[in-house]
């Protein structure tokens, strides 16, 4: 394969997405995915026993109203009848109690905090809705900004365990701009598509391979090298193949490591490796464990997760032949033990704090159990961390970067990858 012919790195939702609109407008694609499951982080594996049972994503996923790419995508795949939006609650809990901070008058109420903070909490809520871009807050980190406008308490009761779960000990590194999307983007309607984002990812493969593209599961790109008569040459397992072009949607780091051929100069500028990865324990439960809390961040220390989930808080239990699903979630460093615990080990160390949550809360009622980890799953988004965002186009003729890592200032997500896609597609399908 060799004119026109494009090697797609990466089967996650920016490489299926590419891949499918490359392929719709005539050219040949082969998607090299490392998993047996294309959709990358946002991929998801079936809860029952059925074949045609519901999907549940490895890691919590939902949409906000503002996410119109993912939102046109569904529509485009014919799945828009299985959107389904909800305000279901989400709450942090302080003190050992859940508090709902995702509203004008919830933030009044928060009684640990005195009038004139809550009042602080909302201007600055507000403020951050209104800024239509996040310029004027470039250079700037958010724990600065935010401890000088909202005064120290309302900052490390509200915001700082946002920062301090995401991001660990580069809490007060955060870029302002990053926190100013966080708020101005996100929605308190929350997305979700019933039987599972997989959907997107199986109809996009059925698509790809409906115009002629492959999608190869389980296939790892070793390296992606030009070779002197100008195609590319990807290696696996199985060998080399020859194209025109190759497009690496995997994280930047991974890519440099892939292609070697990059420039001393562009990988300085642009090697980005700061980034947590991300770990969930996934249990189905024969009841409820939070009372109808959807989302729960955890405020308090000394918890050994960031957030718990109960997905069927939002999206009935019914839908999953009665299991009551429950997430709990953490960003990590990739070489933290959590990340390669056993599920029994990391229930093991997370079993008192459920009782904590619920202090019924016993083993008994745990009916299935999954723990999934995947590296690179949260790019650290520091003061700096514009300045080292690549380009599309590199300084090796038809290597294109397009990954998660070059959304900015939102924190990454299925709409933003898929919107990159969206981009590259037509600069990629008109450009040549
Ligand atoms: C805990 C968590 C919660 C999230 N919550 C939400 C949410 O609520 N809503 C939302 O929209 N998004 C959410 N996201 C983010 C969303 O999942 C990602 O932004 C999106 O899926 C990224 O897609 P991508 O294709 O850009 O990258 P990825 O999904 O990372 O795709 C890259 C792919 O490359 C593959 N790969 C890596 N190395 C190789 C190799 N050498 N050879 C071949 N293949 C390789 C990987 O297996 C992966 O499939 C969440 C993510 C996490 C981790």
């Amino acid at each position: 394969m060799t004119s026109r012919s494009t090697a797609i790195l990466g089967g996650g939702a920016l490489g299926l997405t590419l891949a499918w609109r490359l392929a719709r407008a005539g050219e040949r694609v082969v998607v090299y995915e490392r998993e047996p499951v294309a959709g990358g982080l946002a991929a998801g594996f079936r809860v029952g026993d059925q074949q045609d049972g519901p999907w549940l994503e490895k890691f919590y996923h939902h949409l906000y109203r503002t996410d119109r790419d993912a939102i046109a995508m569904v529509g485009e795949l014919g799945l828009a009848e299985k959107l389904y939006w909800g305000h279901p609650n989400t709450s942090s809990l302080i003190d050992g109690k859940p508090w709902r901070l995702d509203g004008a008058l919830p933030v009044l109420k928060f009684s640990p905090l005195p009038v004139v903070d809550r009042l602080r909490l909302g201007a600055v809520a507000a403020l951050m809705k209104a800024l239509p871009n996040a310029d004027p807050l470039e250079g700037v980190t958010a724990s600065s900004w935010l401890r000088r406008w909202l005064g120290p308490r309302a900052y490390s009761l509200a915001f700082e365990p946002l920062f301090r779960g995401k991001f660990g000990s580069y809490a007060d590194e955060i870029a302002m701009p990053w926190f100013w999307a966080r708020i101005h983007c996100r929605t308190a309607a929350l997305g979700y598509l019933r039987g599972g984002f997989q959907q997107v990812y199986e109809a996009l493969v059925a698509g790809i391979q409906m115009h002629g593209g492959e999608v190869r599961l389980g296939v790892t790109v070793d390296s992606a090298r030009p070779s002197e008569s100008g195609n590319w040459l990807v290696t696996t397992a199985a060998g080399e193949e020859r194209f025109a072009r190759v497009v690496s949607t995997l994280p930047t780091r991974v890519t440099f490591r892939v292609v070697p051929d990059l420039p001393a100069d562009f990988r300085t500028r642009y090697d980005w490796g700061l980034a947590y990865g991300a770990h969930c324990l996934i249990l189905a439960l024969d009841r409820q464990l939070m009372k109808d809390v959807y989302w729960l961040s955890i405020a308090d220390e000394g918890y050994p997760f960031l957030a718990a989930v109960e997905h069927t808080n939002y999206i009935p239990a019914d839908e999953y032949g009665g299991k009551h699903l429950l997430y709990l979630g953490n960003y990590l460093p990739m070489d933290h033990p959590l990340m390669r615990a056993t599920p029994q080990e990391a229930l093991d160390q997370f079993t008192p704090y459920l009782q904590r949550l619920n202090p019924a809360f016993s083993r008994d009622w745990i009916t299935d159990l999954w723990g999934f980890a995947a590296p690179f799953a949260q790019p650290i988004v520091t003061r700096d961390y514009r300045a080292h965002i690549p380009p599309h186009e590199t300084p090796l003729p038809g290597l294109y970067l397009a990954n998660m890592f070059q959304v900015y200032p939102q924190d990454r997500g299925q709409n933003y990858s898929i919107k990159l896609a969206n981009e590259l597609a037509k600069r990629l399908a008109l450009g040549g």
